[in-house]
C-alpha cells in the first residue's frame, strides 16, 4: 500500500461513524432529520427517572442544533411547554401532541437539542441502549415537579 493510500485509510478510521434518521410527530405535521454520532445501534439513550422525563414519555439523544435539519419549517410548527426555570421548549405537535423532545435554546454554550427517540420512523425501543438517568435527585430544584408550578421567586413549588 502507497503511503497516501495508508494515510487515506487512516483518516477514514478516524471520522466518527454517524447515521442520520427521519423523526418526527405521529400525524405527520412535524418532521426532521436528525444525525446522530455514534449511530443509534451504539448510542446510549438517556432513561431518566425527573417528573417531565416520565411524564413527556421522553427517552432522549442529544444531537447539535446544526444535525437537524427541519422539515417544511417544522420547528416554527412546535408547540412548546416551559417549566422550573423556563429556559428551554419542551417541544410538542399542536395537531397531535406527540412529544418531541428539548430545544435548549441559551442553556449551554452549544446549541442542542434532546430529541425523544420515540420520534425517530421505525424505532424499536427494544433494540436501544440505554443508559439510566437520576434527574430526581440530581436536577434542581430535585422534586417532582408533576402537577406542580416551580415558582422561582419564593424558591418553592405552589
Ligand atoms: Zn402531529
Amino acid at each position: 500500500m502507497s503511503s497516501a493510500a495508508a494515510a487515506a485509510e487512516e483518516k477514514v478510521e478516524d471520522r466518527k461513524e454517524t447515521g442520520t434518521y427521519e423523526a418526527g410527530c405521529h400525524c405527520g405535521y412535524i418532521k426532521f432529520a436528525v444525525t446522530l454520532s455514534p449511530p443509534l445501534s451504539e448510542y446510549k439513550v438517556l432513561e431518566c427517572n425527573c417528573s417531565a422525563c416520565t411524564h413527556l414519555g421522553y427517552l432522549l439523544v442529544y444531537p447539535k442544533a446544526s444535525d437537524i435539519v427541519w422539515h417544511n419549517d417544522s420547528r416554527e410548527r412546535c408547540a412548546s411547554y416551559r417549566f422550573n426555570t423556563k429556559q428551554k421548549d419542551q417541544m410538542f405537535c399542536p395537531k397531535c401532541g406527540a412529544s418531541l423532545g428539548i430545544d435548549f435554546l441559551d442553556v449551554f454554550k452549544d446549541h442542542v437539542y434532546g430529541i425523544n427517540a420515540r420520534s425517530f420512523y421505525g424505532i424499536d425501543l427494544g433494540a436501544l441502549n440505554y443508559r439510566k438517568g437520576d434527574g430526581k435527585n440530581k436536577v434542581l430544584p430535585a422534586q417532582d415537579l408533576s402537577g406542580h408550578i416551580w415558582d422561582e421567586e419564593k424558591q418553592q413549588l405552589t
